[in-house]
């Protein structure tokens, strides 16, 4: 591979990439990006010396660490021998493997799997899943989702309808058909419940899905909630018939404590969406679950299959890393070994409550995070200042408006964690005690 210089790789940045969820100009004439040149482990290295650990596991994916080594021998034997293939009329062991394995972890009563390529396909699948049923099975008239306010499903743009983030929809307000909203579980359950019973009661006839995080909120700024909102909403939607698809995407893979979110509440939704930790962060590959009704009202003809495919629906190289992953999980114990990491988050949370400028903090399995004082928002600049504090003192901290968080690899070291909560208090009381 060619090593171009830090300063070539950014000068080539600067006028060719466009970067996710960032103001181009400002980050042209400001900002200095880091430039990763390699990972292992909870570890970032920039190729001048320097590491960060990885706070938010690259945006939630690297559960496993990065470049676990059974996930890299597993992805470089199966490149050698079939890296792709479509998947109509066509399958293979690694998909057939992958989706058995999946449906053995996953709530019981999960039993057919739909593969895509990331988070927000995972939900566009269950979207148009959802739809399509009811469309061919008598009742057509249940087209509308119901969504919590300040919900994050992904970016195309049927999810991009369920967002309840303001400035994620804004843009696209005009071009999408808006879902029912029920005020969020995290700002109180029982309003929540009381909304969407009487939504049901009333709407129950034009709604295909009910569509949740469960347990937390992520990009709302890891709201956690209470898991009696689930129970009821499971309850509500079995009362009424209507579909209850569960966003793991975040929360999946042990984020939260076990392996689902649903756990908690000991829930089974019709509908589960993987992503993110399913690779272990190594390739962009999702799936959906769906019941045995919902698959067999599929039944009946090719007028009746399900009109929905990616180009890289079932791709080898994704499903044998994925297949490795729960492998991993199962024998490294990964989830076991996570419990403890999850306390020593819980109570360092717990007393960065105490730091000046902090309003407030929570923690749920491995997410911890605290809410700086101040205006709230997406948009909110007092994270990005703890977030340069933080890149100084080697972690990648990047927040979401005023809400600092962990989310590390949950194979984490101990020393690395405790690394990483010692930097973000550092970098917590760097802004907030010099105003
Ligand atoms: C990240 C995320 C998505 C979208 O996943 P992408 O892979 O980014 O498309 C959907 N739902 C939740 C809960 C997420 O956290």
């Amino acid at each position: 591979m060619s090593d171009l210089t830090r300063e070539q790789i950014i000068a080539l940045d600067k006028a060719h990439v466009w970067h996710p969820y960032t103001a181009m100009d400002e980050y042209i004439a400001q900002t200095e990006p880091l430039v990763i040149r390699r990972s292992s482990g909870s570890r970032l290295f920039d190729g001048d010396g320097r590491s960060y650990l990885d706070g938010n596991s690259s945006w939630y994916c690297a559960t496993l660490g990065h470049n676990h080594p059974r996930l890299v021998r597993a992805l470089t034997a199966q490149a050698e021998r079939l890296s792709h293939t479509a998947l109509a009329g066509i399958t293979h062991e690694p998909a057939a493997l992958l989706a058995r394995k999946l449906v053995d972890v996953a709530p019981a009563g999960l039993e057919h799997v739909f593969f895509s390529d990331n988070g927000s396909t995972a939900v566009e699948v269950a979207l148009k899943m959802a739809l399509q049923y009811w469309a061919q099975n008598g009742r057509p008239a249940r087209t509308r989702f119901v969504a919590l306010d300040g919900a994050f499903h992904g970016e195309t743009l049927g999810v991009t309808a369920l967002g309840g983030v303001e400035v994620f929809r804004r843009p696209f307000a005009a071009a999408i058909v808006d879902c029912l909203r029920v005020p969020s579980a995290a700002d109180g359950y029982e309003r929540a419940f009381a909304a969407l019973e009487s939504l049901l009661e009333t709407e129950a006839d034009c709604i295909a899905a009910v569509v949740l995080e469960p347990m937390v909120q992520g990009a709302a700024g890891m709201r956690t909630y209470d898991a009696a909102f689930l129970r009821h909403a499971r309850e509500l939607t079995r009362k009424y018939d209507v579909f209850l698809v569960l966003d793991e995407v975040f929360s999946g893979y042990g984020r939260t404590g076990p392996m689902w979110a649903s756990e908690h509440a000991g829930v089974v939704p019709d509908m589960m969406c993987v992503a993110k930790g399913f690779t272990g962060g190594m390739l962009p590959m999702a799936a959906t679950l769906a019941t045995r009704r919902i698959f067999e009202g599929f039944f009946g003809g090719a007028a009746r299959s399900f009109f929905y495919g990616h180009t890289f629906t079932g791709n080898p190289l994704g499903a044998t890393v994925a297949l490795e992953v729960l492998r991993v999980y199962e024998e490294e114990l990964v989830l076991e070994r996570a419990a403890l990491k999850a306390q020593r988050i819980s109570s360092a949370f717990s007393a960065f409550g105490d730091l000046p400028g902090v309003r407030t903090t929570r923690s749920l399995g491995m997410i911890g995070a605290l809410e700086l004082e101040g205006r709230q928002g997406y948009l909110e600049r007092d994270g990005l200042r703890v977030y340069q504090q933080a890149l100084r003192r080697g972690a990648y901290l990047r927040p979401l408006g005023n809400v600092i968080y962990i989310a590390p690899p949950l194979n984490i070291s101990d020393a690395d964690l405790d690394s990483l909560l010692e930097i973000v208090a550092e970098s917590v009381r760097a802004v907030t005690t010099t105003g």
